[in-house]
């Protein structure tokens, strides 16, 4: 499980249908207003795909604000909240003012915030032979994300939103 803090955002009433080239990335094949829509106009690519074909099209909405942002996995949040002393909730779901988020962010990264660090092995839960290494990771890279996103809602006028 994960979280994603993210800017505040509207659906735009676009859906996009995407397909995959040959090196995974997503390229877009339909831009349709509605779900429905985009899936009829897609309808026509799976003639010619056949992973589509196969698996389906999916239409993902297209919001009003995207990029910024910051996906972390459930316990790399509660640490990074803990750390810099922000309360994600107990759900890790929620929402805020960007100024209190970008303040608790911005104090970390002012005292020169030492990087989450955590080294630690342990035996699988299945005690036999596989052995799980939890390599940590670095704050102030997310740190730095995080502030770059509450500065832009800022800008907007809208909210960050974690879930
Ligand atoms: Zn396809």
């Amino acid at each position: 499980m994960s979280v994603t803090i993210s800017i505040d955002a509207v659906p735009t009433g676009i859906f996009v249908a995407a397909c995959y080239d040959a090196t995974g990335d997503a390229v877009e094949i339909v831009r349709a207003e509605g779900y429905e829509a985009a899936v009829a106009l897609a309808s026509e690519h799976k003639t010619v795909c056949e992973d589509c074909a196969t698996y389906g099209i999916l239409a993902s909405p297209v919001m009003d604000v995207e990029g910024f942002e910051v996906n972390l996995a459930n316990t790399n949040a509660r640490q990074l909240g803990a750390t810099i002393d922000f309360d994600f909730g107990d759900d890790l779901y929620g929402a805020c003012d960007p100024a209190d988020l970008l303040g608790a962010v911005l104090i970390a990264l002012a005292q020169e915030h030492t990087p989450i660090e955590r080294y630690e092995s342990r035996t699988s839960i299945f005690g036999v032979g596989a052995r799980v290494i939890d390599c940590g990771f670095d704050a102030t890279n997310y740190l730095s994300r995080i502030a770059d996103l509450c500065v832009e809602a800022q800008r907007l006028g809208r909210e960050v939103t974690w879930g």
